[in-house]
């Protein structure tokens, strides 16, 4: 009886998981076309140094654009990527456009790129951004490759093995999202990241909140203590950025400075 409950337990199990990728399967067919008919754009957002308040870096964030309708935003789309198997193509795809389209402007720009655990977890991913790399002939270290903190986390030693191979060519790592994952400080210690970025939840508090206001100091201090370069995320206000500035955070990005742009408008800018 008991077998025939497990078994039993195991089919619905089963069932339950094949109806879920049933329910996707519509879409990421869509997703799929969408992107084969260019409505996949990738956009830039600049990254302000907070010492010379100039652009350094831009931050590349996917788009599906549907012609004569609204954005979908990547929140959207991304999971549906990455629990439907799109996701290791479409990263790539994001990765090597945004290097492309980074390399080809004056200047040295450095471009930082989401990626998913699920494209780390993939066997031919170095591989990938070598060749990314060279076709487009960006230097790595104008690179940076942006992972999620709370994702990261459940992937424990397992997940750090790869950013020990991204490190050696030479590309910077970054912990996005920082201080919304339940991140416990000693595995920060074991954590190979050069830049943090601290997560817009704290800084849409600045500079009113003082628990904010003592987190967001702690961060930096810690971080920079640690040797990791400091990102503020969702700067929106004059007030949000002095206080930022006041306790030594290196840069930020937010409304405040630019939303996400296309690259046109990213050459216009930066020879501002
Ligand atoms: P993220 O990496 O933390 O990116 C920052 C998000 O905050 C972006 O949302 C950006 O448009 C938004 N933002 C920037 N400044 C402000 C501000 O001042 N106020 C507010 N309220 N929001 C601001 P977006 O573009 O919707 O992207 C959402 C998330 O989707 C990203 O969060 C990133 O985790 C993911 N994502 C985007 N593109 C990709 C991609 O190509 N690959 C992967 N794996 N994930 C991506
Ligand atoms: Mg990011
Ligand atoms: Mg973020
Ligand atoms: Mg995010």
């Amino acid at each position: 009886v008991i077998v025939a409950l497990i078994d039993d337990t195991k089919r619905s199990l089963r069932g339950a998981r094949r109806q879920i990728s049933t329910a996707d399967a519509p879409l990421a067919a869509k997703l799929k076309d969408a992107w084969t008919r260019g409505e996949i754009v990738v956009l830039y957002q600049p990254q302000i140094d907070m010492s010379s308040g100039s652009v350094t870096s831009v931050e590349a964030l996917a788009r599906w654009q549907q012609p004569g309708g609204d954005a979908v935003a990547p929140t959207v789309f991304i999971p549906l990527a990455e629990r439907t198997g799109l996701i290791d193509a479409l990263g790539r795809w994001v990765l090597a456009k945004a290097c492309s389209d980074i390399a080809r402007l004056p200047g040295q720009l450095s471009v930082s790129v989401n990626v998913s655990p699920i494209q780390l977890r993939h066997p031919g991913f170095i591989d990938a951004v070598r060749a990314i790399l060279a076709e487009s002939g960006l230097p790595p270290q104008r690179l940076v490759l942006e992972i999620t903190e709370s994702q990261l986390m459940p992937e424990g030693e397992a997940g750090l093995r790869p950013l020990a191979a991204i490190h050696a060519l030479g590309v910077t790592i970054a912990i996005d999202d920082f201080g919304t994952g339940y991140s416990s400080l000693s595995y920060l210690n074991r954590f190979p990241a050069d830049h943090l970025k601290i997560d817009r939840s704290f800084i849409r508090e600045l500079p009113g909140d003082k628990a904010a206001g003592a987190i967001t100091r702690a961060i930096v201090a810690m971080g920079h203590s640690l040797g990791m370069r400091i990102i503020a995320e969702g700067v929106e206000t004059a007030a949000q950025a002095d206080f930022l500035q006041g306790i030594w955070c290196d840069a930020g990005q937010g409304y405040l400075y630019s939303p996400p742009l296309p690259v046109s408008d990213l050459s216009a800018l930066i020879t501002e």
